[in-house]
């Protein structure tokens, strides 16, 4: 997608050679216009799929999923990240380890919002090593509903999260994919993956 690179290019920070800073559109503040494009762009891709909900995650994949779900006119629920393992009769919950932070955390959602007769569409804003999008396939899984793919803005192609999830043989759409942060500079792959 090129006008998300052009935003990269312009206003991203190489933090190191696996962080890309994206506080001025995506992580902190909201670029409205573009979250548009991005959920029409995603909307567009997996208009085929007859979404029922889109599932995320707080916060930074709120405004992606959102847009989404406006484009596609269906429900989005975030998961909520909760520090402790507290056993709840009526939550989906499922472990996610964050490598940046080191340690594990429980995500969640109600049980009132995603039921078996769903199709669901993960929306998130990086994908990485794959941890918060395994995060969310479990809970999509333990809701009985159908995954009709992962929506990503920004994937890492140089992290193993893109290939271990297309390798279960689930639709990954990345908006634009990283080749490499090395030397400080975004470069990325010319085609994003199907
Ligand atoms: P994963 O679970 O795939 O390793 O990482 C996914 C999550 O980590 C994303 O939802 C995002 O919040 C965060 N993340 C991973 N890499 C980056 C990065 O380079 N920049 C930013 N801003 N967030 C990242």
């Amino acid at each position: 997608m090129q006008i998300l690179k052009d935003k990269i290019r312009q206003e991203g920070k190489v933090l190191s050679d696996n962080v890309l800073k994206v506080d001025s559109f995506l992580n902190h503040q909201i670029d409205p216009t573009l979250m548009k494009e991005i959920g029409e762009e995603f909307a567009e891709r997996f208009r085929n799929s007859t979404i029922t909900k889109i599932l995320s995650i707080e916060s930074s994949g709120i405004a992606p999923a959102t847009m989404t779900g406006l484009a596609l006119g269906v429900p989005v629920i975030f998961a909520r990240k909760r520090k402790s393992l507290t056993l709840s009769d009526d939550l989906y919950t499922a472990s996610v380890y964050s490598y940046t932070k080191k340690e594990s955390n429980d995500i969640s959602i109600s049980k009132d919002f995603i039921h078996d007769d769903d199709t669901v569409l993960i929306i998130d804003d990086f994908l990485a090593n794959g941890q918060a999008a395994f995060g969310l396939m479990k809970i999509v899984e333990q809701t009985g509903a159908s995954l009709a793919g992962i929506g990503i803005v920004i994937e890492k192609g140089f992290q193993p999260g893109g290939k271990l999830i297309r390798d279960r043989g689930i639709r990954v759409e990345s908006l634009t994919t990283i080749r490499s942060l090395q030397n400080g500079i975004v470069e990325f792959f010319e085609e994003v993956h199907a």
